[in-house]
């Protein structure tokens, strides 16, 4: 703190620090200029503990990670956090996120001090798709979306080779797209949102349908002998391989409103590229996607050319939300 900001020519050799915090975990990794991750580091976000203690930790995170590679502070140009919004990513603040039970935090401002280097932040999906375009699945496109289905269902646009966030930096909210008006209700508040039809939260609420109706399902089983409580991407993806057949209807109609979602993303954006990444979709592969892109096809409201519409999966995993946030803060650098 107090030292004299350094000119972009002294920063834009110097490594940032990428950082991705949901309501489960907080990840960090140093990125070095040539966008290599040196190092990482991982802690729970425990967001019971309140959004100060939360930011602390973040803190804490990002300066372990920073020793793990042998550097200083000093020696990183900035940082950037993912982090769920909605929220302001020019003045750093998350208006409301739910999930943390944040209201209103100004945590670009108390990332900077706590650390005495720039501090940005960004919606963590915006930042998924634009580590996506530039380093993954979507890398050389002009024009891409990104969906990220898990407990929600999240979205990112590339417009221009640029991250579009949208006039009220909400742009590209592709899990409430309303698919089904009189759908099962949305964590939105909606009903019928893409992510009340097709969310690894909307697959487990329709399997426990299923399964407290009498239905049979391996899926019980499977989750005893795996000693789980909550129904993961990993047993769901297990029972799904193994020919589970109430799991394999479940996905089937998930599948079936992420073809028509991601169709009605298509007529209105038309890109190059469709990026689908998430845990059940990335633990499945092609297996998921085949039947999702089909779908798709069907509802372009241009076949021609139909095909070359590419819809795949995501390449960077978890690391897409650090990376993305390592190029925005390139970004920001760049036009300070
Ligand atoms: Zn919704």
């Amino acid at each position: 703190m107090g030292k004299k900001k350094k000119n972009r020519k002294e920063t834009a050799g110097l490594p940032v620090i990428g950082m991705d915090m949901g309501g489960t975990k907080i990840l960090a990794g140093v990125i070095s200029a040539e966008s290599k991750i040196l190092g990482t580091a991982k802690r729970s976000t425990k967001p019971e503990v309140g959004s100060e203690k939360v930011v602390d930790r973040m803190i804490k995170t990002a300066r372990e990670v920073v020793e793990e590679v042998g550097l200083e502070l000093g020696e990183v140009a900035a940082l950037c956090t993912g982090a769920p919004g909605p929220l302001d990513p020019d003045q750093g603040i998350v208006w409301n996120a739910p999930n943390l039970g944040w209201d209103n935090v100004p945590l670009g401002k108390l990332l900077s001090e706590g650390l005495g280097i720039p501090a940005f932040i960004a919606n963590d999906v915006d930042l998924g798709a634009l580590g996506e375009h530039a380093l993954g699945a979507g890398m050389g496109t002009q024009d891409m979306v990104g969906v990220f289905v898990g407990t929600g269902i999240g979205g990112g646009l590339i417009l221009s080779g640029a991250l579009r966030q949208g006039w009220r930096k909400a742009a590209a909210e592709v899990g409430h797209m309303t698919i089904l008006a009189e759908g099962p209700v949305c964590g939105c508040g909606s009903r019928g949102c893409l992510e009340a039809l097709a969310s690894r939260t909307a697959i487990e609420r329709d399997i426990w349908a299923g399964v407290k109706a009498g239905r049979e399902s391996i899926v019980p089983q499977l989750m005893e002998s795996d000693d789980r409580e909550r129904l993961t991407s990993g047993v769901i993806a297990d029972a799904y391989r193994q020919g589970d057949a109430l799991v394999i209807e479940v996905i089937g109609r998930a599948q079936f409103y992420l073809g028509v979602g991601i169709a009605a993303v298509v007529n209105l954006v038309d890109p190059e590229m469709i990026v689908v990444g998430g845990g059940v979709v990335e633990a499945l592969g092609e297996s998921y996607l085949a039947p999702v892109r089909t779908v798709a096809y069907q509802y372009f409201m241009n076949k021609r050319g139909a095909k070359d519409v590419k819809i795949v999966p995501a390449r960077l995993g978890d690391n897409a939300g650090l990376l993305g946030a390592a190029v925005y803060a390139r970004q920001k650098l760049a036009k300070q």
